[in-house]
């Protein structure tokens, strides 16, 4: 099949999507459209994003480079597909569209905007000072649910914290000069299709990037309280089973992607690249963890292995935190409060920092 898809793009070579030009001042995306394409935008200071119905690119992940466009990630869905631009600071995003006929072309351009000069510039004898040589670490942190999917719903609307942690995380981060690319920055699904929200959001776990990790909170029909790391694995546990498939989609979906997810677990034992990932995997998860207890007091529910569908196939290190439940009188209460969600947020920057500083 792999074959097949290599000999069709050799053979009928489609349009770049989008096709990149680089421009003094300004970096332009072109996309190729049919007049039925629909389309829509949304930006955030660092991520102009594109969801298109009607197109079948192929996924992608390129690195821009530019002045103004770090990366450009095409990220294929059901019926169409999501582009991610990671936008540089001090940027203008302007969009075009050109009509010809039955085709249309959507350009966006991507525009530097000049602070005005305090001083003008001095004329300098000595040499710049020489830059790190060390790449930037990106981690992908995954704000659970959003938009139509509440996701858990007690003292707190899971899709709510799990969006202000994320921010805080992001923040936390990037002082630390790490980059960050969060799955969602605001309170929105990635498609209406659960399986495809989290096909989405596992995508943008690729190789490119240091580490995965996914933000959810709890809930249970008996009063339970305390915080869970997660790393992939197969379980047999059946008192885990429940809170996977409500994480995995809930009802028929959930329990359909956790049965694929197991499998993929299944398939594990026998892959020693995924193997050596989930060690790493689950150095990421006690670090993680053991910073959030320590910073909260909260019970410690323990590490463990399941088959979550959002990092079943994670090719990097990639975990999955229940930092508290929703439903339970105390801890669902503090988790309204912004104190306790920024200590939770130091703590995930924390143990996210140490993972990296060890060379993950
Ligand atoms: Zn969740």
């Amino acid at each position: 099949m792999r074959l097949l898809a290599f000999l069709i793009v050799i053979l009928a070579p489609a349009l770049a999507f989008p096709r990149l030009g680089l421009h003094e001042g300004y970096t332009r995306l072109v996309f190729d459209l049919e007049a039925k394409t629909q389309y829509q935008l949304s930006q955030t200071p660092d991520t102009l994003t594109l969801r298109f119905s009607g197109v079948a690119p192929n996924a992608s992940d390129t690195d821009v480079s530019s002045p103004q466009v770090a990366s450009y990630q095409v990220v294929p869905a059901a019926g169409g597909a999501t582009v991610f631009v990671r936008l540089r600071p001090s940027v203008e995003v302007k969009t075009t569209v050109l009509n010809d006929g039955n085709r249309r072309r959507l350009v966006v351009d991507v525009v530097s905007v000049t602070q005005p000069a305090q001083n003008p510039p001095q004329a300098s004898t000595r040499p710049e000072p020489p830059k790190p040589r060390s790449q930037p670490k990106t981690v992908v942190i995954d704000a659970g649910h959003g938009g139509i999917d509440p996701g858990a719903v007690g003292f707190v609307v899971e899709k709510e914290v799990t969006l202000d942690l994320a921010l805080r995380l992001q923040k936390l981060l990037r002082q630390q000069g790490v980059e960050v690319v969060l799955t969602r920055s605001s309170d929105t699904h990635l498609s209406s299709d659960k399986a495809t929200d989290l096909g989405m959001r596992a995508e943008m776990a690729n190789s490119k990037r240091n580490l995965f990790v996914s933000i959810h909170i709890n809930s249970a029909p008996n009063v339970a309280q305390g915080i869970e790391t997660y790393y992939f694995g197969h379980t047999i546990d059946p008192s885990l089973l429940a809170q996977v498939i409500r994480e995995n989609g809930g009802g028929e979906l959930g329990r359909r992607l956790t049965l694929e997810a197991q499998s993929v677990g299944e398939r594990l034992v026998r892959d020693l690249i995924a193997q050596s990932n989930l060690k790493f995997s689950r150095q990421l998860a006690h670090l993680v963890h053991g910073a959030m207890l320590q910073a909260t007091g909260a019970l410690d529910r323990g590490v463990r292995q399941a088959p979550f569908y959002v990092i079943r196939n994670a090719r990097i290190p990639a975990i999955l935190v229940e930092v508290g439940f929703a439903n339970h009188p105390e801890e669902g209460r503090r988790l309204q409060k912004s104190e306790y969600r920024q200590a939770l947020a130091e703590a995930l920057a924390l143990g996210i920092l140490r993972f990296l500083n060890n060379g993950g």
